[in-house]
């Protein structure tokens, strides 16, 4: 006897692998087809067939990537755009004028710099916090008439890991609403809804691609209704909507993306626990290593490993630019979630008024082998 598949339970890595696809019941094809039309027909009513109409506002291939991210956040809809800053954008830009909006003081560098511009014009009222300090969110919130709240788990690029739990608690105690960043932890190891959020956000740039040759966004929101159609007109008004090849490309590296975050999360621990005890480096910054100041949260909250990313500090007085700049195997390079791996001088990155330590270094740990990982970092740092 055949099995459906829908009468088994099946995992969400198995979903992930398939696509939620299977076959082509036509073409018997195994692989979606892609969908690259800027606008759609009318049928002979004059009514648009399945309510396609126009690329701006999205198309068949984009909708299935997007029926796949919901299955992996367990959300009631995702949105897809054409970069994560599009999708965080457009979602501040859905708020009222005025509306106050609180994020952490360190956190991923555009989302920050963005909210940072819109506050200085008058758009929205900001308010900061400290992330790594669990009491810091309350107190903010106690100042009153908070709209939204903006948080990173793990944050860039610290990887102080956030309580979604009790950060969805605290919003929701003065009415605001939650939204979690959760592109380093990937919905492989984080459920930022079943947690609580009512919004959760990725760079599917980063691990949900991880081949580093797209740009793209998602949220997914715990809840439908009014709200969530607005986003999904102003994506349409601003044109951010992420276009059907790369929308392909995403539903590709979907089926790869519990393996590659397994692999990466192994080589990360791997490198962290190697480079702890290491003269030459002062901290190791990894939510999986019990000396991490989040590693009880992170232990409780990401399910199936920590990810690929950590930071080392270099001791006070080495160059870290230099060591950044003396790998062989490590890509000198930005972003992050890729199978390649990347390493990066962040204070270089972010300009001279980052608070972030001179002496840090930012990797992305990509699947290749780990002893031929950590082989490079230490040829890089005999170099000091
Ligand atoms: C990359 C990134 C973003 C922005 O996404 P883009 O796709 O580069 O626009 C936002 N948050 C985090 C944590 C990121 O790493």
């Amino acid at each position: 006897m055949s099995r459906k598949p829908s009468q088994l339970q099946l995992s969400p890595a198995t979903r992930a692998a398939q696509a939620l696809h299977r076959i082509n019941e036509i073409t018997g094809a195994v692989v979606p087809d892609i969908a690259l039309a800027s606008t759609f027909a009318r049928d002979a009513e004059y009514n648009p067939r399945q309510s396609y109409i126009y690329a701006r506002d999205g198309g068949p291939t984009v909708e299935h990537a997007e029926v796949v991210l919901a299955d992996l956040d367990g959300a009631a809809g995702s949105l897809l755009f054409g970069s994560g800053m599009a999708a965080a954008v457009a979602l501040f830009e859905s708020l009222p004028v005025g509306a106050h909006v609180v994020a952490p003081n360190v956190m991923y560098h555009g989302v920050l710099t963005w909210l940072h511009r819109q506050a200085a014009r008058g758009i929205l009222r900001l308010t900061t916090f400290d992330a790594a300090d669990p009491s810091a969110l309350p107190r903010v919130l106690a100042g009153g008439d908070v709209a939204l709240v903006w948080t990173e788990t793990p944050i860039n690029p610290n990887w102080d890991v956030v309580d979604i739990a009790a950060s969805a608690k605290a919003a929701h105690a003065v009415g605001a609403k939650l939204v979690v960043d959760c592109t380093a932890a990937s919905p492989c190891t984080t459920q930022a809804l079943a947690l609580g959020a009512d919004m959760v956000f990725h760079s599917a740039t980063k691990y949900l691609n991880g081949h580093s040759d797209i740009t793209g966004g998602v949220l997914s929101t715990a809840k439908t209704g009014a709200e969530w159609d607005e986003l999904r007109k102003i994506r349409t008004l601003m044109g951010s909507v992420m276009a059907g090849f790369e929308a392909w490309l995403l539903i590709r590296g979907m089926r790869t993306l519990f393996v590659r975050f397994e692999r990466a999360s192994a080589n990360a621990l791997r490198i962290a626990r190697y480079f702890e005890a290491h003269p030459k480096i002062t901290a190791v910054l990894y939510p999986g290593l019990p000396s991490h100041p989040g590693h009880a949260i992170a232990a409780r909250q990401m399910l199936h490993g920590f990810g690929g990313m950590l930071s080392l500090l270099a001791h006070s007085g080495a160059d870290a630019r230099h060591i950044a700049r003396s790998t062989q195997l490590f890509l000198p390079a930005t972003s992050l979630g890729g199978v390649e791996s990347l390493i990066e001088h962040r204070k270089a990155v972010e300009g001279p008024h980052s608070i972030v330590p001179d002496t840090l270094l930012r990797l992305s740990v990509g699947i290749e082998d780990a002893d031929d990982l950590i082989a490079d970092l230490e040829q890089a740092l005999e170099h000091l």
